[in-house]
């Protein structure tokens, strides 16, 4: 009879370091591995490529965000990642798109566009799609409250926000953006805020889920705390 896949599900704060540790879990168990927010990310770049305002989507007004949901419709968008090479690549119909996501517009206007219903709907039929028959780590906010509320494994990812504001600011360096520190992190504050008290979905802890705070903790540190909850959490479903 063939096993059944298993899913780690971890959600957490935006510059959480929730990523590097989602990847490196997968590289360690040989998972397929998603990142739900470059989904996310993807379908605000494909309202903006399309000329979308993103700024007048209204959640309660159908009208306003409608003609994205005709362009996801025809939207044809792929995430792979290789573990050997920790490359993880987007592409939006065979565009690869994997450093737009990334770039402060998408950041600053996901959060408008992951509040929709809609769009979270289709978005988890696109995760489901994904994860079907793998052995998987997926990554996001709602992860383990209602894409996955029944994984044996949950994770939560959390870190003091001067910390992450820090690393995002560093992370946008690297892309050759300069941002400054506090900019970065009212922003990251702004999305937290969207994300903690949106209608649907809203980021929270669930009670089974094992809380890595990475503040002050290298990421070897929290790969390593992350591995050993898990490894304690699989040998205990092989006694089930
Ligand atoms: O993880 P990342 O910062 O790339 O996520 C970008 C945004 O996508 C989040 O701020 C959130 O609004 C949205 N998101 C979500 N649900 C997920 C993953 C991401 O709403 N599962």
């Amino acid at each position: 009879m063939r096993k059944t896949p298993t899913i780690i599900a971890v959600d957490g704060l935006s510059g959480s370091g929730k990523t590097s540790i989602s990847k490196a879990i997968a590289k360690h168990y040989g998972y397929e591995y998603l990142d739900t927010g470059s989904v996310y990310r993807a379908v605000t770049l494909l309202a903006l490529k399309n000329g979308l305002n993103v700024d007048s989507f209204d959640e309660s007004n159908k009208d306003t965000y409608a003609p994205l949901l005709r362009e996801l419709k025809k939207a044809n968008f792929s995430f792979t990642y290789n573990s050997e090479t920790d490359t993880a690549i987007a592409k939006i119909n065979d565009t690869d798109v994997t450093k737009e996501l990334k770039t402060p517009l998408v950041s600053n206007l996901v959060a408008k566009v992951s509040k929709i219903e809609d769009v979270r709907v289709w978005v988890r039929g696109f995760q489901y799609k994904y994860a079907e028959g793998k052995d998987i780590v997926m990554e996001g906010r709602d992860i383990t409250t209602v894409v996955f509320p029944n994984a044996k494994i949950k994770l939560f990812v959390t870190t003091d926000i001067d910390v992450r504001a820090e690393r995002r600011a560093k992370d946008y360096e690297r892309l050759g953006k300069f941002v400054s520190i506090e900019t970065v992190k009212k922003d990251i504050e702004a999305r937290d805020h969207l994300d903690i008290f949106r209608k649907h979905s809203p980021l929270k802890i669930t009670t089974d889920a094992y809380v890595l705070d990475t503040s002050y903790k290298t990421i070897d540190e929290t790969i390593a705390e992350a591995i050993s909850h898990i490894e304690e959490k699989l040998q205990n479903s092989k006694k089930d």
